[in-house]
């Protein structure tokens, strides 16, 4: 057996040559060489000291839901926190809860204690940790609003930092400009209010969603940030985009900020996409459309 998966399993569970069309939610990418859910703190930090000695690279993955692998496979270790990191502690209006929990499990729990604060991210299908590195927001909230701390490791050290230092903006923490931070765990202040307002609440946006985003598909929501002043899908409406297909990558009808994977698309035909409609947007309105997903392993 392969003498890195033997030491993987030691400190927690780990798969080998698993695709990235299985771990995230476009559907699309090559295998990753290694998988590890590490089993506790210790345990990983064992396991970065060890990947760091021998120069072996390592990503962490949450929920898979904002990223674009490439059809390459990653000669790496992927680093995911969903299996044994996902407990909540509540503590009045107070919730710390580890990076691997679901932000929408969280949102119901809040919601089903009386606390607000989290409705926003009741259609986000990521990780805490995932939502924190993104900063990710809807409705005019984000996750820069309601986080106060961050337990991070990194430089080999755990520690608590305050949410001041993270840098939160539209999309962005201090986290992108820092790969090999892990983030462990967040405390986020939230505040009471009527339960049934915040589910009734919850359910608008849900039914919102449904009508307006193709969640019948895979996708990693929306492909582009909104520049300043605009909206992505209405430029990419303008040059005609709208329904656009190569192979199984698709402009959604629905929603043109959404691409979505129609079956086998490839991350070839996905990038050829995107990178036309960030060609004509900037032919016909001279805007620089960026991309919000993240793209992972490409050379
Ligand atoms: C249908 C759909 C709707 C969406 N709607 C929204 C929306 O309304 N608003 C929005 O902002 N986003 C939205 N997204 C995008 C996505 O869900 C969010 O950005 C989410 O926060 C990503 O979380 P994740 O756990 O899936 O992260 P991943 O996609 O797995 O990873 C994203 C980045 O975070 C890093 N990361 C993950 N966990 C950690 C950790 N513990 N420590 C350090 N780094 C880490 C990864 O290395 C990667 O760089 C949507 C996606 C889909 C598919």
């Amino acid at each position: 057996m392969d003498e890195l998966l033997t030491e993987l399993q030691q400190y927690g569970t780990a798969e080998c040559n698993v695709p990235f069309s299985a771990m995230t939610t476009l559907r699309i990418g090559g295998n990753a060489r290694y998988v590890f859910y590490p089993d506790s703190d210790v345990a990983l930090d064992a396991v970065i000291r060890m990947l760091n000695e021998r120069n072996v690279s390592y990503k962490m993955l949450g929920k898979g839901s904002d990223l674009l692998c490439s059809d390459d496979d990653y000669d790496g270790v992927v680093i995911r926190l969903d299996r044994h990191f996902n407990d909540m502690y509540f503590d009045g209006c107070e919730v710390t809860v580890q990076a691997g929990a679901s932000l929408i499990a969280l949102a119901v729990a809040a919601m089903q204690r009386g606390l607000s604060g989290m409705e926003f991210a009741s259609g986000i299908p990521g990780t805490v940790g995932g939502a924190v590195y993104m900063n990710a927001g809807a409705y005019k909230s984000c996750m820069g609003d309601i986080v106060r701390e961050i337990f991070v490791y990194r430089d080999s050290r755990l520690e608590w930092i305050p949410a001041e230092i993270c840098g939160f903006a539209y999309r962005s923490s201090i986290f992108q400009e820092h790969p090999d931070w892990i983030i462990l765990a967040v405390k986020i202040m939230l505040s009471e209010k009527n339960k049934d307002e915040i589910a009734q609440l919850m359910e608008d946006r849900r039914k919102r969603r449904f009508a307006s985003q193709p969640l019948e598909f895979p996708s990693c929501g929306s492909v582009f940030r909104n520049p300043e002043g605009r909206n992505a899908w209405e430029l990419i409406d303008g040059i005609g985009y709208r329904g656009r297909r190569i192979g199984d990558a698709e402009v959604s009808t629905k929603h043109c900020n959404f691409i979505v994977n129609r079956g086998h698309a490839t991350a070839e035909e996905y990038i050829t996409l995107v990178r036309e409609i960030q060609d004509e947007v900037r032919k016909k309105y001279g805007i620089e459309l960026h991309t919000e997903m993240e793209m992972f392993n490409w050379h």
